[in-house]
């Protein structure tokens, strides 16, 4: 696989922005995605903050890539997403750290967070790691803004996928990720993952970890009850009463949002309203994350706040 000629008219996610990101080219740009072809990452290592069947009790290995093809106004890792905070390195590189985690750390997968602009990077550092014996579940932890053709040439790289499918509301897609078609393209992508995987498999036996499969995330947004709604409906129309689907209360307002309602975090009455509409639609392999009694400090030490500044940015994981 040649790398670089994936770069250089890039169409690896639906943002299709068609630039050569190939650094010293004469007509080098970056995308929406804030990154050129190097390699950039700002941080490895176990985190615990995942679903139980992908954390488990030695933590997922985690690798958080720097830039992302959606940019939320609100995203909860907005230093590596819109700021850019991170390093450059090169696979063989970045294959040692994660080989370094794996003995250290025996982690129970690898789970790249946010490399869909990276593919081509992450495909062949997936068959390196393969190539020296290991054989952990690979983990893709995405956006759910993936175009079908990448997630097609991921097939062989790829055990878990862990999409979200944040909206059903085109134009809250719009006014806060800048993309009024991440309702209908995530859920194209979605399928794409389940035809290719099926459905977490842990949620099907006793096992306390999963090997395989699509575990779907929808993190509530305050204010915003009705598109969460519409898009549990959406899934269980879609997807059936098997899929797996981890509901989130995670929000926190990092950032001021033009959008007032994100200035603050999730009720638990809001939350409530979602979690029993899932309830009531039936599915079966449902992951809760009820919201936080305490709002203060709480909060602010929490797992799902991360710092990337620090070299943990996890502090109570
Ligand atoms: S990966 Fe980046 S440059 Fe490529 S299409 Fe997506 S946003 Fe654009």
């Amino acid at each position: 696989m040649c790398l670089i000629e994936f770069y250089e008219n890039c169409v690896l996610c639906p943002r299709q922005c068609r630039v050569n990101r190939v650094v010293d080219s004469a007509d080098s740009k970056v995308g929406y995605c804030g990154e050129t072809h190097q390699l950039r990452v700002a941080h490895v290592g176990p985190h615990f903050g995942e679903e139980p069947p992908i954390s488990g009790k030695n933590g997922s290995g985690t690798i958080f890539f720097t830039g992302c093809s959606l940019k939320c106004s609100f995203c909860q890792n907005h230093q590596i997403s819109h700021h850019g905070l991170g390093a450059g390195t090169s696979l063989e590189e970045l294959g040692a750290e994660v080989i370094d985690m794996v003995e250290h750390d025996h982690i129970h997968n690898i789970n790249f967070v946010t490399p869909d602009h990276f593919f081509p990077h992450i495909f062949q550092l997936g068959s390196l790691l393969r190539r020296n014996g290991f054989n952990l579940p690979i983990v893709y932890n995405l956006s759910g803004y993936q175009s079908v053709a990448a997630l097609k040439s991921a097939k062989d790289y790829v055990d878990i996928y862990l999409p979200d499918y944040k909206y059903s509301d085109a134009l809250l897609a719009s006014a806060l990720s800048k993309c009024r078609n991440y309702p209908q393209a995530a859920l194209e992508a979605i399928a794409e993952m389940v035809s290719q995987k099926g459905f977490l498999d842990s949620s099907f036996t006793d096992a306390p970890l999963a090997t395989k499969g699509v575990l779907v995330r929808h993190m509530v947004l305050p204010g915003k009850v009705s598109n969460s709604i519409n898009a549990l409906t959406t899934l269980f129309v879609e997807f059936g009463p098997d899929l797996p689907l981890s509901l989130m209360s995670q929000y926190h307002p990092v950032l001021p949002q033009e959008n007032d309602d994100l200035n603050r975090p999730v009720s638990e009455e809001e939350f409530d309203r979602i979690y029993y509409h899932a309830k009531e639609l039936g599915f079966k392999h449902l992951f809760v994350q009820f919201p936080e009694k305490d709002t203060g400090q709480r909060r602010a030490n929490s797992p799902f706040l991360p710092d990337f500044k620090n070299p943990d940015p996890f502090p109570i994981a």
